[in-house]
């Protein structure tokens, strides 16, 4: 896309409407059309967009442009349908984003950020950095493409892929209200998840937004000094204030809140661990996802074996901690954050 056009597909209802009406001096009902047209049919080209004026139709070509995206790789677990997706963007990146199904629909994990910076030493997506943030229209786009590639209407949404959306947050508001919007998709808020590694000021920002949506935290670990070890971000925000974020985040919006915690053999699952989560989460309206950990990053972590994985879930159930183990899927199609695009890069 060239610099001085429009990223049309980014611009909210609203945003629309104002281009339309001050740009072209054009009346707003046709904002609606072109959201309907670019939202909720999917359309990637001005010319299709029939019910609009030629002249309207050539100005705009002038002044936007409708970024999609390219279909690089594409994997499909023979063991449950899961399909991994590996994208290019305009500029020549690569993202990820994954399409799972489950009995209660479909949905599309969508990445944030082209990299990442946070630097957790498990995650396969860090390694090499954070090159941009993305757009609206690039999280919205990952959403439609595997619409159109699958055949089925996606549901579900979760901020899970590459990147750390609350370091992105104007453009996942963006990305969310249009996703949401009556005369687009008409995703529901409670249908869509936001994963964070635990900006502090970024989840109480969020909080004060008041959305439906549902907040997972990366925990990964049951003490201060544990979760330094893994995630250079406990660093910079405690494990007590986090919490705490967390526990704002419900009481503002009155949305149980998740924690994820991914299980490392000999470094986040002894009995110790059982009872500092316990002591961390009692008395908070919240669900706890235990999470196998993918050895992305080589030989370094691995997961305990499922017996000792669900004898740390009874443990957790028995002290009244709602605790599920994840399922784990697409395992044979580089399942995890950033693997593929690792796999492709190098
Ligand atoms: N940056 C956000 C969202 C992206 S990652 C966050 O940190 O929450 C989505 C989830 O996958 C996070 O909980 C992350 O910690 C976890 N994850 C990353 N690498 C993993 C691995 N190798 N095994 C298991 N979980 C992993």
């Amino acid at each position: 896309m060239t610099d001085e056009k429009i990223d049309i597909l980014s611009l909210t209802n609203e945003k629309l409407k104002a281009f339309i009406t001050d740009d072209f001096q054009e009346k707003p009902f046709h904002a609606k059309q072109i959201f309907t047209w670019l939202h909720q049919r999917n359309c990637t080209s001005f010319d299709e967009m029939t019910d609009l004026s030629k002249n309207l139709r050539e100005s705009l070509k002038d002044k936007a442009a409708i970024s999609t995206l390219k279909v690089l790789r594409k994997q499909v677990s023979k063991l449950d349908g899961t399909r991994k997706y590996l994208f290019e963007l305009a500029d020549g990146n690569t993202i990820e984003s994954v399409f799972m199904q489950y009995e209660y629909g479909a949905s599309v994990c969508v990445s944030t950020e082209v990299g990442c910076d946070m630097g957790c030493s498990f995650c396969a997506s860090t390694v090499g950095g954070k090159v941009r943030e993305l757009t609206a229209g690039e999280m919205l786009s990952q959403v439609y493409e595997i619409e159109k590639d699958s055949g089925i209407r996606i549901s579900h949404v979760v901020l899970m892929g590459m990147g750390e959306p609350l370091n992105n947050l104007e453009n996942v508001l963006d990305f969310i209200e249009i996703l949401t919007d009556k005369n687009g998709k008409n995703l529901s808020e409670r249908n869509i998840t936001i994963s964070t590694s635990g900006i502090v000021p970024k989840i109480k920002e969020l909080a004060d937004k008041e959305l439906q949506i549902t907040l997972a935290l990366s925990l990964h670990a049951s003490t201060q000094g544990a979760r330094e070890k893994l995630m250079p971000v406990a660093k910079k925000y405690s494990l007590d204030e986090t919490i705490d974020a967390m526990r704002y985040y419900f009481e503002k919006t009155g949305r149980r809140v998740s924690f994820e915690y991914a299980l490392i053999k000999g470094e986040n699952d002894t009995d110790s661990d059982v009872e500092n989560i316990y002591r961390l989460l009692h008395g908070i309206n919240c669900h706890l996802n235990l999470i196998p950990v993918n050895p992305a990053r080589g030989d370094a972590f691995t997961a305990p074996d499922r017996q000792a994985t669900e004898l740390f879930q009874k443990k957790l159930e028995k002290m009244g901690i709602n605790v599920t183990i994840r399922r784990a899927l697409g395992r044979d199609i580089d399942g995890a954050c950033g693997e593929l695009r690792r796999k492709v890069m190098n």
